[in-house]
């Protein structure tokens, strides 16, 4: 027993574990397979247009055309490939977003508690369970401070069983995927991946989902009505140039190129690709996208509901102030104590050796040493900073420490804000130690401690310790009271009656980074709101600090409870500092703001905040110190559980936005062009203007490369705007209307120089050279416009984003081998082009974003022409 008892402090050693890992293998479920690379790029050649394409480049291999097939062919899987590499990144940054997203387990190996992913979890290893987290294997419990588990997932009964250390399976072991709801324990995993009862049962709990976004699913439906209408135009080209006595099979092979060209089939595809470069930009910046759909609702976030601790602060506290009921000490985390000016011993003192004692007595942490007697603490910022004060003061013995026997543990929960442990002495009977927030404790303290007696609170002395407590937390600092009290052997625990043991400071700075993020919102036109469960004063004040409010206006839990529903909306619209605040309120909150029809992204970390973060628009968890039932209830982790990398999120979710429109803009005011070109011509009664290999050769070096590009671009001060509208469709704002103006800009250019050429006399193949030349040229200028919505091309800076600059670099290359290297020529239908003829060409795709640009110039002008006007006319009112 002895030796088990050891074994509980030291857990598995790395290399044990490593043997075990070989022989059991991974904690892991054996989810659905991804696709293999193999199977993602075969997926690329599933379209039905493209095999006919094939097919007939076939019959035309047979029918002696070869060079024409074959370079079809290659030109089919050169987009293939490109298409490949796109859905193949796009799929690993899931597929590593997924294994963040991994839960990790709490674990004891080589004698420190360490945090490791779940997956590595092996039979024997000690793991340690709290309120919120999802069991990681079935383990037997050695060790259990009130724990209870939801097993509903397994049983079906969302029953909370207790859990304790017995021999009836039902109460002495968790199993795998169960909810430990309350309490605290240490288990020892007895059965891994597979071998658990989960195992039986199918599906991993903390798969990311990847149900297609909104807008995925609303431009797939767009695509297939503009499909049908391409189809349209291709039968209408084919049929009138099989009316007009072209060959048949050459007039079926134009059309199909034609479809292939420019039906849209991979506009959701592109969004997953504009959100896959999103999320893996969001990562960098430490946040963590688990729903992929919640990528396009950040973007319209416009309030941001806050946690205070670790999130605008820095959870990194240190004791500041001990207030006694006649004195006030100041200390920097322990290290040295003043009384005013003077320095003082804190071991003189009997206040402070009574609240170094109910420190570390009345914790859920553990002081730890290592071999060269430095002491360690790891575990909750809060206890970190008391016990790090009590041990610094030297005042705690390790033998005196030794007399007390823990009897029982009520740990700290966000609803009751404090935490008590019952310790027997030596004399049998049992001390109630109690830590917490003051406005619970001093309530309940009818004596105080002062110069090692307990006197009587009188109305006064509650007056004062209360005064006390206002100045601490006015000054920023977050204040735990302390309070004991002994109890007989057969007394009731009532946690009433207690004695006044003192009050603990501790400063929490507010982020350096929190303030500009704060005031960045506000010019984003996004509200913070700061809710949390620390006291008004102190949430006030670090309000104040950060900007997010100016006067002192806050409501704390209690006077929300006071309030019926309507007085509590109004209240919302007004108030933005919340203290003392449960889980419940917060849930409150979302719901009073999103009737008031905002889109909310609320944080939490603790067990009890999953439903306020389900019910927000966006759910924000926290990497380091969030529960896990409350990642799981998310949408976004953030991995540093800071508020200005939710700021960032807000930001890359604005620009992933922009950049699918950017995508949609381009790729479908291209196609119109293309397809324009070709309709248009046979209307006018022109011969084919396009050969089915040169369409293709425009969809290859137009259509992938610089489209993807798109997707770098880093944004244009997007935080300067307000929020997009949730219910705005993606055309909003005119670009419906910009599409097909700038498509019809593309198609007529290209015509006309086609048209030119003939007229002077040139031959066909130069005729079409040159407007190929167009064609291309002018969608590879057009990319640079779709780089922002405002500006027309003369306003623009080219260099911001290289990755367009070099897709468009590799993509005139292309054009130019098919028209100067004469190899190439018969296969293209191309002729290499005279400088005059090329300039000509040049100047003809240069006509579109002249004229457009023209066109935002005077836009331009006209406006602020009207915005001075309407000055002038309010003035003279
Ligand atoms: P936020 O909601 O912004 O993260 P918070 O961390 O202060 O704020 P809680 O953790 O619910 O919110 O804490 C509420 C109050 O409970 C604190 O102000 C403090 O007085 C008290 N408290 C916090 N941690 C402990 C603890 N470990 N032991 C005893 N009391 C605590």
């Amino acid at each position: 027993m002895a030796r088990e008892n050891d074994f509980y402090q030291i857990g598995l050693t790395t290399a044990e574990a490593e043997k075990r890992a070989e022989k059991y293998g991974k904690n892991i479920l054996n989810g659905k397979k991804r696709s293999s690379a193999y199977g993602i790029f075969f997926s690329q050649f599933k379209d039905a247009l493209i095999l006919i394409l094939l097919a007939s480049t076939v019959i035309s291999t047979l029918m002696g055309e070869y060079m024409e097939a074959l370079t079809i062919i290659a030109i089919v899987f050169l987009n293939a490939t490109v298409g490949f590499i796109q859905e193949y990144r796009t799929e690993r940054t899931l597929d590593a977003l997924k294994k963040l997203a991994a839960p990790i387990a709490k674990v004891l190996r080589n004698r420190k508690k360490c945090e490791i992913d779940v997956g590595e979890l092996v039979p024997g290893d000690v793991i340690f369970l709290n309120a919120g987290d999802r069991v990681p294997a079935d383990a037997k419990i050695v060790e259990s401070v009130n724990m209870a588990a939801d097993e509903s997932i397994l049983s079906g009964e969302s029953l909370n069983v207790e859990k304790t250390v017995s021999d009836k399976d039902a109460f002495g072991k968790v199993y795998m995927g169960s909810l430990i709801t309350k309490g605290r324990g240490k288990a020892i995993v007895t059965q891994t991946g597979m071998n658990t009862k989960m195992g039986g049962i199918a599906g991993m709990l903390t798969e990311i989902e990847e149900v297609k976004t909104p807008l995925q699913l609303k431009l797939a439906s767009m695509g297939k009505i503009i499909s049908v209408i391409c189809v349209l135009i291709c039968f209408a080209v084919t049929g009138i140039g099989v009316i007009r006595g072209e060959n048949i099979f050459d007039m079926f092979l134009t059309g199909l190129s034609l479809a292939v060209a420019v039906i849209p089939e991979g506009l959701p595809a592109v969004v997953t690709i504009a959100l896959g470069l999103g999320v893996s930009r969001m990562l960098k910046k430490r946040a963590l996208v688990r729903r992929l759909h919640s990528v396009e609702t950040l973007g319209c976030a416009d309030v941001i509901c806050s946690d205070k601790t670790g999130t605008l602060t820095e959870n990194n506290m240190t004791v500041k102030e001990l207030s006694f009921f006649d004195k006030t000490v100041e200390t920097d985390g322990g290290k040295s104590f003043y009384i005013g000016e003077n320095v003082i011993d804190p071991r003189d003192v009997a206040e402070i050796r009574l609240a170094a004692y109910i420190s570390v007595l009345c914790s859920s942490e553990t002081v730890e040493r290592d071999e060269k007697g430095n002491i360690n603490i790891t575990g909750d910022p809060t206890e970190k900073a008391i016990l790090t004060m009590a041990v610094n003061s030297g005042t705690v013995e390790d033998n005196k420490l030794k007399i007390f026997k823990k009897v029982f543990e009520s740990p700290f929960d966000s609803v009751k804000k404090t935490m008590s442990v019952g310790v027997e002495d030596k004399n049998g009977d049992t001390l109630i130690l109690i830590k917490g927030a003051p406005d619970m404790i001093i309530p309940r303290c009818e004596y105080y401690y002062t110069d090692k007696n307990n006197i009587r609170m009188e109305a006064e002395d509650r007056k004062k310790i209360i005064n006390v407590y206002e100045r601490m937390s006015d000054k920023a600092l977050r204040v735990i009271a302390l309070g004991y009290k002994k109890i007989g052997k057969d007394q009731k625990n009532t946690e009433d009656n207690l004695v006044f043991a003192g009050l603990i400071g501790m400063m929490d700075p507010p982020r350096k980074e929190a303030g500009a993020a704060v005031e960045k919102c506000k010019s984003a036109g996004i509200r913070t709101i700061m809710i949390t469960g620390d006291g008004k004063n102190t949430a006030v004040a670090i309000a104040k600090k950060l900007k997010i409010i100016r006067n002192s206006e806050a409501v704390t839990g209690e006077e929300i409870d006071k309030m019926g529903d309507t007085q509590f909306r109004e209240t919302v619209k007004r108030v933005s500092v919340f203290a003392r605040v449960s889980p419940a309120h917060k849930l409150r909150i979302v719901k009073a703001l999103k009737s008031d029809g905002h889109i909310v992204a609320m944080t939490g970390d603790g067990v009890n905040d999953a439903p306020a973060v389900k019910e927000a628009d966006i759910g924000v968890s926290m990497g380091e110190g969030g529960a896990d039932v409350t990642k799981e209830a998310s949408e976004i982790i953030l991995l540093d559980d800071n508020f200005s990398t939710l700021v960032c999120a807000v930001e890359e979710g604005r620009i992933i936005y922009g950049n699918i429109r950017k995508f949609i803009r381009y790729l479908l005011s291209c196609n119109i062009g293309e397809a324009l070109t070709m309709f248009l011509g046979m209307l006018i009664g022109m011969k084919t203007v396009f050969l089915p290999i040169q369409i293709l050769l425009v969809n290859l070096v137009t259509d992938s490369l610089p489209a993807i590009a798109l997707g770098f671009e880093p944004g244009e001060n997007v935080m300067k705007m307000k929020p997009r509208r949730k219910d705005e469709g993606v055309f909003s704002g005119g670009l419906l209307s910009t599409i097909i103006f700038r498509g019809c800009l593309i198609g007529i250019s290209t015509l006309s120089v086609y048209t030119c050429f003939m007229r002077w006399g040139e031959n066909i193949v130069t005729a079409r050279t040159a407007a190929l030349v167009v064609l291309i040229l002018a969608q590879l200028i057009h990319v640079f416009e779709c780089k922002s919505e405002k500006k027309g091309i003369f306003g623009i800076n080219p260099f911001t984003n290289p990755y367009i600059i070099a897709a468009c670099l590799i993509s005139f290359g292309v054009m130019a081998a098919a028209l100067y290297i004469p190899v190439l020529n018969p296969i293209f239908g191309t002729v290499p082009l005279s400088l005059t003829q090329f300039l000509i060409a040049v100047s003809f795709a240069f006509f579109a974003p002249v004229v457009s640009g023209i066109v935002k110039i005077l836009e331009e002008i006209f406006k602020k022409k009207k915005i001075l006007n309407d000055n002038i006319v309010s003035v003279v009112k």
